[in-house]
C-alpha cells in the first residue's frame, strides 16, 4: 500500500514540475471545457463539431478570439498524427472570424506552448488578435 502512495505521490510532483501550465487532474474539465459546456461564462462568437471560438477575457487587440478545441489536447507537444486535420480546421475558423470581425488590414494567430511562451491554460488554443498594428518581434 505505501508503495502505490509513493508512487501516486511522484506521479504528483512529475505532473507539477514538467507543466508550467497547470494540468488539470485526468476527470477534470479543463475551463474551455467548462465555457464550451455552458458551466462558465464566454462570449461564444462560433462553434461547431469541432471547435469553438470565444472572445479572451483579456483582451490585447480590439479583437481578441480564441478558437478552441473541444478535445482537451493540452499542449502542441501532445498533437499527433490524428490531429492534423483538427489544427487545419482551427485556422479555417480563425480565418472565418477575422473575416467577421472585419480584419481586411490583417490579423495575427499565435499558439503559446509551454512555460517559456507563457502558456496558462493547458487546452490547446489559437489565439486570433487583430484591429491594431502588432509589432515584431513579440514579447
Ligand atoms: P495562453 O496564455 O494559455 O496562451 O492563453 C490563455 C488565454 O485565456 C489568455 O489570453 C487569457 O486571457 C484567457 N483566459 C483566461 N481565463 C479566461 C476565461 O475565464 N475566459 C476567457 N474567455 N478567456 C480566459
Amino acid at each position: 500500500m505505501q508503495v502505490m502512495q509513493d508512487a501516486l505521490l511522484l506521479l504528483k510532483r512529475l505532473r507539477d514540475a514538467f507543466s508550467g501550465a497547470k494540468l488539470p487532474r485526468m476527470s477534470e474539465k479543463t475551463l474551455f471545457q467548462k465555457i464550451m459546456d455552458r458551466e462558465e461564462p464566454g462570449d461564444i462568437l462560433y462553434e461547431d463539431d469541432l471547435c469553438v471560438a470565444l472572445r479572451d477575457i483579456n483582451p490585447q487587440a480590439p479583437t481578441h478570439v480564441l478558437v478552441v478545441p473541444r478535445k482537451p489536447i493540452p499542449n502542441l507537444d501532445a498533437l499527433t498524427e490524428d490531429d492534423e486535420p483538427l489544427v487545419g480546421h482551427l485556422f479555417v475558423v480563425a480565418q472565418r472570424v477575422a473575416a467577421d470581425e472585419g480584419l481586411a488590414d490583417g490579423y495575427r494567430t499565435v499558439l503559446n506552448n509551454g512555460p517559456d511562451a507563457q502558456q496558462t491554460v493547458a487546452h490547446v488554443h489559437l489565439h486570433l488578435i487583430g484591429g491594431r498594428k502588432m509589432t515584431w518581434p513579440p514579447g
